[in-house]
């Protein structure tokens, strides 16, 4: 640890003793990362129709979700596989989060697009694959809203820290790290998720750490024991994809959960999280 922290150009706006407090980012629906409450972010992949982002909203919130995921904007392998609904999706996304007191995650792709996301969600994503695009985290680093920085697919512990410290510099304090897994070797599960990045980073770093045990192993039913193994690892929140008919998903359906599948992890979820003091989310009534 020493070893990161000791490095000529370490991060110097992202290392633990930057600051005499942890950072915990706050969203305007009152969702927290940080505290003692376990943020929840879920949703589908991809925003798909009114009916779907409005009938997984409901679904999860009723189970304690206070964050709405769904990509609007997505950064597909092939350019011929479906690219998200765009600017439709981000209207779809909000009015689906407000009908349900919950806020809203997006990727923003492109630094063009950084004004027009910002306008519609409250916290904006760097995903895995722009990680290390420097002109996307300046433009979003200047956008005043909180960050949900992932991890790039084959980005070492420093590098990720040094993508947060280009946000930093920018003048944005509010940015969660999320642990989505790392390329391995092995293909038997989608990633490699890297569980004991979250303590390390904890000690390395006051930014708050999340983990999406969803692309971390690209199966269904890894999710749960990895969504659990995340908040007994001290994980300050989850972002899990949930929707309506996986089968049927346009993208990453394996890796989504059921409605039912949800609801039964975040009983678990609970529990683990009340065994090291803390909690999920209480659920809105919907
Ligand atoms: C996502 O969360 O929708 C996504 C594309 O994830 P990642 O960037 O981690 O692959
Ligand atoms: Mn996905």
């Amino acid at each position: 640890m020493d070893r990161l922290t000791a490095l000529p150009h370490a991060y110097k706006l992202a290392r633990r003793d930057a600051r005499s407090t942890r950072t915990v980012v706050q969203l305007p629906n009152g969702a927290g990362f940080g505290g003692d409450v376990v943020a929840i972010c879920a949703g589908p992949c991809s925003v798909e129709s009114r009916e779907q982002i409005e009938a997984t909203a409901q679904a999860v919130a009723r189970r304690g979700a206070n964050v709405l995921r769904g990509g609007a904007f997505k950064p597909r392998t092939s350019p011929y596989a479906f690219q998200g609904m765009g600017r439709d999706a981000l209207k779809l996304l909000r009015d689906a989060a407000d009908r349900f007191g919950m806020a809203v995650v997006t990727e923003v792709l492109d630094p063009r697009d950084v004004e027009l996301v910002a306008k519609y969600a409250d916290m904006l994503q760097i995903g895995a694959r722009n990680m290390q695009n420097f002109s996307l985290l300046r433009e979003v680093g200047e956008a005043g809203k909180p960050v949900l920085l992932k991890r790039g697919l084959s980005a070492t512990i420093e590098e990720w820290l040094m993508a947060a410290e280009y946000l930093l510099v920018a003048g944005n304090n509010e940015i969660v790290l999320c642990e989505r897994g790392v390329r391995s070797f092995d293909n038997a599960t989608r990633n490699l998720l890297d569980i004991a990045a979250v303590p390390l980073l904890k000690s390395l770093s006051h930014l708050p750490v999340i983990v999406d045990p969803s692309h971390g192993t690209g199966v269904a039913k890894l999710v749960a024991p990895m969504a659990l193994a995340a908040v007994a690892a001290g994980a300050d929140g989850l972002l899990i994809e949930v929707h309506p008919d996986p089968p049927t998903a346009a993208s990453d359906g394996p890796q989504s959960l059921t409605f039912e599948q949800f609801d039964a992890l975040m009983g678990q979820v609970d529990t683990v999280a009340r065994a090291l003091g803390r909690r999920v989310p209480a659920a809105v009534a919907a």
